[in-house]
């Protein structure tokens, strides 16, 4: 796990940025700043910067290039975050060329934004110390397999778990989310804040909104973020700053 505080120390945005991370380090701070409104800004900025520079000699050739520069500096840094996710798109499109593998012959297709934005963390599972008894054999071994993140397997004991039960329907709605199918996590999701359950309506939003933005549905994952940062628990931040994300600027 990345902290922010490495981000800072040991310039991560910067050599993320320039392609001096391996990929280890890429994916984990590609983790980390997806839901990190301060890192993802750093990332900007380096962004920002990285485009003056190379820019910079079209300016010593031509001064009247010079505002032109200026312009773009300060609008890529007040840019939206689509245009953000394309420009490390284009930045990604140009590794083939300085890493030791051959050049793709097919150049790949640019990330989606909002992609990059519905990616998930599967939220962890702890086995409930005082709610109720032991979890039904259905149930239990669902988890199971949540925990090994064997997402089909999870989908299939769950489904056979007690459907009117919060727990049931979030980990079925997460792990479809898990596995790319949204419909099918809207729908338990759902069925999750509307059992009403105190411990699980907050992450169901959260996770809903995940579900509505991989169907480029943003105004419905606004809506399920702004459900969830009013209930002041452990998901406001990250949902606020999905929200920011989202929120057209
Ligand atoms: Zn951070």
């Amino acid at each position: 796990m990345i902290t922010c505080e490495q981000t800072t120390t040991s310039d991560l945005a910067a050599r993320y940025v320039a392609g001096q991370l391996d990929p280890q380090e890429r994916n984990s701070f590609e983790e980390h700043y997806f839901d990190c409104a301060r890192c993802f800004d750093e990332v900007q900025l380096q962004l920002s910067l990285q485009s003056a520079m190379k820019s910079a000699p079209v300016e010593l050739r031509n001064p009247a290039a010079k505002k032109h520069v200026k312009t773009w500096v300060a609008w890529s840094a007040i840019a939206a975050t689509v245009v953000v996710m394309a420009s490390i798109g284009f930045w990604r499109l140009r590794i083939p060329s300085r890493a030791p593998q051959p050049v793709a012959a097919v150049a790949p297709a640019q990330p989606d934004p909002l992609e990059l934005l519905a990616r998930v963390e599967p939220p962890p599972y702890q086995t409930p110390a005082l709610r109720g008894a032991s979890p039904e054999p259905h149930f239990r071994s669902g988890m199971d397999q949540y925990r090994q993140a064997n997402y089909a397997a999870a989908i299939d004991e769950l489904s056979q778990a007690d459907p009117r039960s919060p727990d049931v329907q979030f980990f079925l709605g997460v792990s479809y989310l898990l596995r790319n199918d949204a419909d099918a996590a809207v729908s338990h999701l759902r069925a999750t804040i509307a059992l009403g359950d105190s411990l699980d309506v907050e992450p169901a939003h959260f996770y809903l909104a995940k579900a509505f933005v991989k169907r480029k549905d943003t105004a419905s994952a606004m809506k399920e973020l702004e459900a969830a940062v009013a209930i002041h628990g452990d998901y406001e931040k990250r949902s606020q700053e999905l929200l920011d994300h989202l929120r057209p600027r």
